[in-house]
């Protein structure tokens, strides 16, 4: 598996499935999350400065038009994660690149992610600063916690993409 593996869709993207919230992580807190998804999702989302919202990029530059305004852009990775304690909280966490080499790197060759339990946090104390995340241990017993899901029925929802 590679770290990045980005998704598009340009073909019909479906929008079946339960929405499961996107999670930022904080400049001021440290949170602990038990991975359950099994790959991460990489992207680039156009950020709307005027509207403050992020919004959809079909990742073709030919095509799309928010590409062609040169809207801003970037690259995220989502990881779905859910609370210890809270196995029905779950969503999914947005990474930096870096915050997503972060993780990656810090697997082992092959062994899975789901399950893995990691202390997510900022370098520093600023929303501008560098995601750090850390393995902290492992949950054997992965049955309470929702099964790997895709984020694009969530996303598609959240840009307001299809119908
Ligand atoms: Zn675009």
């Amino acid at each position: 598996m590679r770290c990045r593996d980005p998704f598009n869709w340009r073909d019909k993207p479906s929008i079946v499935g339960r929405t499961i919230p996107v999670l930022k992580v904080d400049h001021s807190i440290a949170y602990r999350y038990i991975v359950c998804g099994d790959r991460l999702w990489a992207r680039d989302v156009h950020w709307n400065g005027n509207a403050r919202r992020s919004e959809y990029c079909t990742m073709d530059a030919k095509t799309c038009p928010r590409c062609k305004d040169e809207m801003p852009k970037r690259e995220v990775t989502f990881l779905h994660v859910t609370l210890l304690n809270f196995p029905s909280s779950d969503g999914f966490l947005e990474l930096t690149p870096e915050g997503a080499n972060n993780f990656f790197n810090a697997l082992e060759e092959g062994e899975p992610m789901r399950g893995l339990q990691i202390l997510v946090q900022r370098a520093r104390k600023t929303l501008k600063s560098p995601i750090l995340v850390e393995v902290v241990n492992r949950v054997e017993d992965t049955e309470p916690f929702p099964q790997s899901a895709d984020p694009t029925p969530t996303l598609m929802r959240l840009w307001r993409v299809g119908n």
